[in-house]
């Protein structure tokens, strides 16, 4: 199958065959030809999957079938983090190289007034996050009367940052007739309310989650102590030679100080998440991908949509809050054919999200002790019982696919409802990092 049988125009084909692209991805032979006809689309895809370009190219050969006749924007791309509103932005400018549409990008963490002027010179697609965009709105510099096309890229994201407020008045004020792609890693309760009351008599759109069988993952657990966690970290580093390592933390904080140390152990490293200027995280993406920095340590909502292609790489150090986010995190690893290991440092206290996850991928990870390294408390060695039902939908909103929250863990039984999750809230909203 070529770009070309999907129905692409030719200038968008040859955009496509200059970033070295010979054959659509699943995705996208499933998304072009559904939003060049004109229907509204549901994907459930996520980052790696090819899925800017299932949207962007075939929404630019839409608009560009009539010249703009006033400001626009004709295209409003929506996207939960500066991070990704920048990637899709440099999409949209790649594969819209041989045809005549201007794109912008606009997010919050930066000054106003430079992307008010943009807007003032008029463009075609607009690529935002929620929050700056309803800024720029009430601002009167942004007007929605011309908008054909909306997308809403990572919509799971951008509800679990909090943005549904901003999503609802946007919509409120976008014209009534137009086209609607909803793009999303899962389908909670909340992403299906949004997308019936959103998308008309959709096309769904599914390609199998490369994540959760993930077999080209290989994931073990390395039971420690918390105190002894950056000192394994420096050692696995060393000894296993990485040239190229993801690492998660839970908090901002935790990234500043986990990079701070392994920079003391000489092992360059650098922290990208929300309280650091665009500048510095695009710089620290930059050294890293260029292999001037070993060590990249993130947060789960700064890591998210990061253009990170095949890590071999990638390393919890410590167990997110909620389990689908461990799904993610794993997700950078292992792309495309290519084999990765994730492996998660994981204390005493973080058997409960351990249990968490085990019951989420359906399966036990292996675990793996380093000599030295051995934890003074020993982790629960088999998920415990099974979750509330209930519960386990509530927090992690997947009320549309209770099984695989119900399911049993391999060679488990049992009945009680874990106690759980006591201090394990909820991420808290972090609008302010988009
Ligand atoms: P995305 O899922 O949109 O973030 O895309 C993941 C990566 O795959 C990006 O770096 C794209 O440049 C790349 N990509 C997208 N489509 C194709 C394709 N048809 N063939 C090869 N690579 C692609």
């Amino acid at each position: 199958m070529s770009f070309s049988s999907l129905g692409l125009s030719e200038q968008l084909v040859r955009a496509t065959s200059d970033q070295g692209y010979d054959t659509p991805s699943p995705i996208q032979a499933q998304a072009i030809p559904a939003v060049l006809s004109g229907r509204d689309v549901m994907a459930a895809a996520q980052t790696g999957t090819g899925k800017t370009a299932g949207f962007t190219l075939p929404l630019l050969q839409r608009i560009g079938e009539n010249p703009r006749t006033g400001k626009g924007p004709r295209a409003l791309i929506l996207t939960p983090t500066r991070e990704l509103a920048a990637q899709v932005h440099d999409s949209v400018n790649l594969y819209s190289k041989y045809v005549p549409t201007k794109a912008a990008v606009v997010f919050g963490g930066v000054k106003i007034n430079p992307q008010m002027m943009k807007l003032r010179k008029g463009l075609d697609v607009l690529v935002a996050t929620p929050g700056r965009l309803m800024d720029l709105y009430q601002q009167n510099a942004v007007r929605f009367n011309e908008v054909e096309i909306l997308v809403l890229d990572e919509a799971d994201r951008m509800l679990d940052m909090g943005f549904i407020r901003d999503i609802r008045k946007i919509l409120a004020l976008l014209p009534a007739k137009r086209q609607n792609l909803l793009f999303s890693a899962t389908f909670s309760n909340e992403i299906r309310t949004l997308a019936k009351g959103l998308l008309d008599n959709p096309v769904q759109v599914e390609v199998a989650a490369r994540n959760t069988a993930a077999e080209s993952i290989k994931q073990s657990v390395y039971p420690v102590d918390q105190s002894q966690k950056t000192a394994l970290l420096s050692k696995l580093v060393r000894d296993n030679a990485w040239e190229q390592v993801l690492v998660f933390t839970r908090t901002k904080h935790g990234a500043n100080r986990l990079t701070q140390k392994l920079e003391r152990d000489g092992i360059t490293a650098a922290a990208i998440h929300g309280n650091k200027s665009q500048g510095a995280r695009t710089r620290a993406l930059a050294d890293f991908k260029q292999g001037e920095v070993r060590v990249l340590v993130a947060t789960d909502i700064a890591a998210r949509g990061l253009d990170i292609k095949q890590l071999p790489q990638v390393v919890n150090f410590e167990l997110p809050n909620v389990p689908e986010d461990y799904v993610h995190r794993i997700g950078r690893t292992g792309r495309a054919g290519e084999s990765g290991h994730a492996l998660s440092l994981v204390s005493a206290d973080e058997g409960k999200m351990l249990a968490g996850i085990e019951r989420l991928i359906k399966m036990q990870l292996p675990r793996t002790s380093v000599e030295g390294f051995e934890p003074t408390n020993n982790l629960p060695l088999k998920p415990k019982a099974k979750a509330d039902p209930s519960r386990a939908r509530n927090r992690n909103g997947n009320g549309g696919k209770p099984r695989s929250f119900g399911a049993k863990p391999a060679g488990r039984s049992g009945g009680r409802s874990q106690n759980g999750g006591g201090g394990q809230g909820r991420r808290s909203p972090a609008r302010q990092s988009a």
